[in-house]
This record gives C-alpha cells, structure tokens and sequence, in this order.
C-alpha cells in the first residue's frame, strides 16, 4: 500500500483510550546522539532518550507510535535548544527491576515478560497495550531512563531533566498494563528520589489531558507522595478523576484532582496552578518534583479537547520552577507520557523543554 505525509493510517476499532484515536501522518527519520564532548560545560537541563524506545511496536494505525518520539527529536536536533541540553541515555548502571517491583505485583511483570517475549499482540487482554517482542525490554529501558533523570538531577549534573520515554507510565496499575502504559515511570521515580536519594516528600504534577490513574492508586494512602492532577473530565479513564478523590487514611489531603472541561483552553489550566496547585505546593513543600508530561491537552491533538496552545506548556513549567525555587532548589525530572499530534509533540515538548532550560530570574 502507497501512503503518503498527508494519508490517514487504518485507525483501528477498539475501545477505552482509543475510542476517538486518529492516526498521525508521520515519517521516519534517524537520531543521532551527540556525545558529552560536544557540548558545552555546564548544562541546567538533561534530555535522556534511546533509540531503543522506537522498538516498541504498537503495530500499524495505532495512537502511542514510535513516531512520536521520531518527529520529536528530529524538531528538537533541528532548534537551537538541543545545544543547550546534556542529550543523555538511560545509565546501564541502574538496575530498574528493584524500583519496578516497590509498585508493580511480581505476577504482572513476569506476565509482561512472557507474553512479549514469546509474541504475543497484547497483554492482560487490554486493547490499549498492545505489545511487541520487545515491548518488556523497553518498558524497563523507559523506566531506567526515568532513574537516569533523578540521578543526573541529584548528583548536580543538571539543574532538571526531561526524559522523551515510551511506552508513558501514568495508568499503569500495580497488577496490570492500561491505557499505553505498562509501567509507572514516574510513580517508580518518585519512589526511587525518595528511597535511593533519602528524600522525604516528593510531588508528582501531571497535565496530560487524561487522569493519571495508575500514579493516583499507587499513592492513595502515602502522605510522602503528593499527586496533583489537572484532566479534560469526562474523559478517559472515568471517574477517577473526580475532585472528590484526595486520598484515604493517612494519605488524606495528599491527593487532589483538578477536573477541566472541554474547551477551558489556557487560561483554566494556568488558573489552576496559579491557586490550588499553589496552594497545595506551598503546604507539602516537596523537595522533588517530577511532572508526567502529557501533551494531548493540545490543540492539535486527536485524542483530547482542552485546546491548550503550545506556549501554555513554557508557561506552566515556569510557574513550577518559581514553586521549586521557593522550596530552594530546582530538582525537576519531567517525564513523557501522552501526546498524540505533531504539534504538540515537537512545538508543544520543545515549549516545555524551553522553559526548563530558561535562566532562572532573578529573585
Ligand atoms: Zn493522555
């Protein structure tokens, strides 16, 4: 079959996250990595990627493809901002598998293992996580380059760090893979700052345009764990993303969700964390914070219809690192999760990364 930049892929008919999926019309490229040596001394962000993050395989038409990360780092190498990053792998002197298994059931990873490894096309029966030879292998890759991040942000290296991971993480369940994600990167990062790094209180923030259900059952009942949702509501995957939901037991108040609706754009997410992400940052104070970095929350994105421009995501970065700041220090690690439009994946990421990188102001 001939295709085109300007053809539509088959979109496949399945249910759950893909209900409204398009296909996108990406090319493929090749990535070249550059080394330490070219770049300048000192850097204030990280971007940590591998080109085994392509060899996940969801197969033809399908959302959560190996071109997202193709296109996105095609538009990054080709802007002056890729100079000013510390380009990273995931280190092969992280063991992941320790900090997969303080949130995932042992069951579910050894599922995983098999039936990628033995070719199966799907796991746990989820239409939404299909799966290829190597999709075990590159989910723990994904994870490693999650640990990378915190490390190069811990030892100094860099001030932040964002890692252009996939498969993304954020409705991973502890026994089960959901919704294009099979493991939860950024609730396995923030466990790993907090028990490898001996840091007390991490916050997870996270502006994909879906609810980050994984990440919110994995810290319901931990008040070390602050998770702060903003979601297009209703919307995938459902009711969890209700304001109603701000945890049990002693993770009581250590939970909130920010439901937006459909068209609020801009100006109600920035509203959003201007007063109540705020508010709560100011009062848990983390000394960590990771983001779960969707961008389907764009305006050119098939999948969500919040209508966010691609500047929104420098700004709320931005107000982020002010947050940080206030706490003393700058110690972010952003992770991909969704994102499923050209733009949003280049203009939308490179807004984001640009605002991580920017000099601090001046206090
Ligand atoms: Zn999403």
């Amino acid at each position: 079959m001939k295709t085109n930049r300007h053809s539509k892929l088959p979109i496949r008919r399945i249910s759950g996250l893909l209900s409204a999926a398009i296909a996108l019309p990406f090319s493929s490229m090749t990535v070249h990595a550059q080394t330490d040596e070219e770049k300048p001394a000192a850097f204030r962000t990280a971007l940590v990627y591998d080109d085994i993050f392509l060899e996940h395989d969801t197969g033809p038409g399908f959302p959560e493809s190996p071109d997202r990360l193709r296109l996105l780092t095609k538009h990054l190498k080709a802007h002056p901002v890729s100079e000013r990053l510390l380009w990273m792998e995931p280190s092969d002197g992280i063991d992941p598998m320790p900090w997969i298994l303080e949130m995932h059931d042992e069951d579910y990873v050894a599922e995983l293992k098999r039936t990628a490894e033995a070719g199966e096309k799907l796991v746990g029966g989820s239409a939404d996580n299909p799966i290829s030879k190597r999709t075990y292998e590159v989910a723990v890759k994904a994870v490693a380059g999650a640990l990378t991040a915190v490390d190069a942000v811990m030892k100094g290296r860099v001030n932040n760090a964002f890692a252009a991971v996939r498969p993304p993480g954020h409705h991973a369940m502890p026994d089960r893979a959901k919704g294009f994600c099979f493991f939860g990167n950024a609730a396995i990062a923030a466990r790993y700052a907090q028990k490898h790094h001996m840091l007390e209180r991490v916050m997870i923030v996270d502006w994909d345009v879906h609810h980050g259900d994984g990440t919110q059952e994995m810290f319901l009942k931990d008040p070390t764990v602050f998770v702060f949702n903003t979601h297009q509501y209703p919307l995938y995957p459902g009711p969890s993303g209700s304001p109603d939901i701000i945890g049990e037991g002693a993770g009581k108040g250590f939970n909130l969700n920010v439901p937006l609706a459909a068209g609020s754009g801009d100006e109600a997410v920035i509203k959003a964390y201007r007063t109540q992400l705020t508010e709560a940052f100011r009062k848990f104070k983390p000394q960590f914070l990771i983001i779960s970095a969707g961008f389907d929350a764009h305006e050119a994105d098939p999948l969500g219809a919040l209508g966010w421009s691609s500047d929104v995501y420098a700004e709320l970065t931005e107000i982020l690192r002010a947050l940080c700041r206030e706490q003393g220090h700058e110690r972010i690690v952003s992770l991909l999760e969704g994102g499923y439009s050209e733009r949003g994946i280049t203009e939308g990421v490179r807004r984001h990364i640009e605002g991580l990188e920017a000099p601090a102001e001046k206090p």
